[in-house]
């Protein structure tokens, strides 16, 4: 395949960064709110924004349940921030009737790091590039835990949270807790374009 379709689920969070980076490698990009668009998807990212407002708006708009089958199938995804919660198996610190699309074997604590104030920026030495790579947090979430299958791509390396996992990958999903979209650097993106190709 030369360029494979990604969508961006769309019904909330920062949709348009992600279709940015996309377009910018030359994919398909579309922005995904119905089931009949997430069909056309051969990967699909799950952007930062709010998990459990994710949550709710995937049921109501009926995309909750075809996403989920799509990833249980193989589909390559990719979350960031609120799109890691989405992917992640288990939550802490979750409201009551939360619910995730899982995939990842991982367990997320949500706002991790502290609330809004305390979202931060820094360098971190991510898994196969040569080059650290800026982070930027917000109301980000960390792993807390990981399956067997999960390879862990980035730790924060400094500061309080140091140790921390933020960016893991399992089979064809992929999540970081921090915002590869902010700013140009589109390594973390290539290297899900790269999964999607490689899975199609
Ligand atoms: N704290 C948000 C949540 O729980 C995630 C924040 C973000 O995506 N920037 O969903």
């Amino acid at each position: 395949m030369t360029s494979p379709t990604i969508g961006v689920f769309a019904l909330q969070g920062d949709v348009r960064e992600h279709l940015h980076a996309l377009a910018a490698l030359g994919v398909d990009a579309l922005a995904v709110r119905r089931p009949a668009e997430l069909e056309r998807c051969d990967g699909l990212v799950i952007p930062g924004g709010e998990s459990t407002t994710m949550d709710k708006l995937a049921r109501t708009f009926e995309l909750f349940e075809p996403l989920q089958k799509r990833i249980q199938g193989g589909m390559p995804a990719f979350g960031t921030c609120a799109g890691m919660i989405m992917l992640a198996d288990r939550i802490a610190d979750g409201t009551a009737d939360q619910e995730t699309l899982g995939g990842l074997d991982i367990t997320v604590r949500r706002n991790a790091f502290g609330r809004q104030v305390d979202s931060f920026e820094g360098e971190l030495d991510f898994d196969g590039f040569e080059d650290p790579v800026h982070a930027v947090f917000i109301r980000a979430p960390w792993v807390e835990q990981v399956g067997a299958q999960v390879e862990v791509l980035a730790r924060v390396g400094s500061g309080p949270a140091t140790g921390r996992i933020v960016a893991v990958r399992q089979g064809p999903l992929m999540a970081t807790s921090f915002h590869p979209e902010v700013g140009d650097d589109v390594r973390i993106h290539r290297m899900f374009v790269d999964l999607v190709t490689q899975s199609s």
